[in-house]
Order: structure tokens, then C-alpha cells, then sequence
């Protein structure tokens, strides 16, 4: 019995030991999430849209959602995109 408990420990610490501190292995997935967030952008218009808003008919333009922030577009009021 007191064979297996080690052999859990053991295992448990090889899981946890490789990565960095545990708080940022829960930060990261987050991270990633908010920066996976893609939104579409005319040519011409000043606002990001969710794809298959009718103003993509011209031209849509992938571009992460921070991108579009930081770049002044603001979001599109017919197709609610993410903020
Ligand atoms: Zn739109």
C-alpha cells in the first residue's frame, strides 16, 4: 500500500515540477482565449465586425480583436460583435 501512495506522489510532483509556477499555467489558457478572438474589417470603415455581417460583403479583413481595438475601429452595431 504504501508503495502506491509514493508512486502517486511521484507522479503528481512530475506533473506539476516541469511547467512554470501553477498560477500562470491558469492564466495562460485565458490569454490565448482573449487573444484567439478574431473580428473583420472593411477596407474603407472605421468598425470591426463578426464574420457574415452583411458589411463584409466588400471586403473583411481578419484581425485579432485587441488589433482592432488598438487600431480605433470601434465595434459594428448590426452584428454585435465581441467588445
Ligand atoms: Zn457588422
Amino acid at each position: 500500500m504504501p508503495k502506491k501512495i509514493l508512486l502517486l506522489i511521484l507522479l503528481c510532483a512530475s506533473l506539476v515540477m516541469p511547467g512554470a509556477p501553477v498560477s500562470s499555467t491558469f492564466q495562460t489558457p485565458l490569454a490565448q482565449q482573449q487573444q484567439s478572438q478574431t473580428v473583420y474589417i472593411t477596407r474603407t470603415g472605421h468598425k470591426y465586425h463578426r464574420v457574415g455581417c452583411r458589411y463584409l460583403s466588400h471586403s473583411s479583413i481578419p484581425i485579432s480583436l485587441r488589433e482592432a481595438e488598438a487600431n480605433g475601429y470601434a465595434p459594428c452595431s448590426i452584428c454585435n460583435p465581441p467588445q
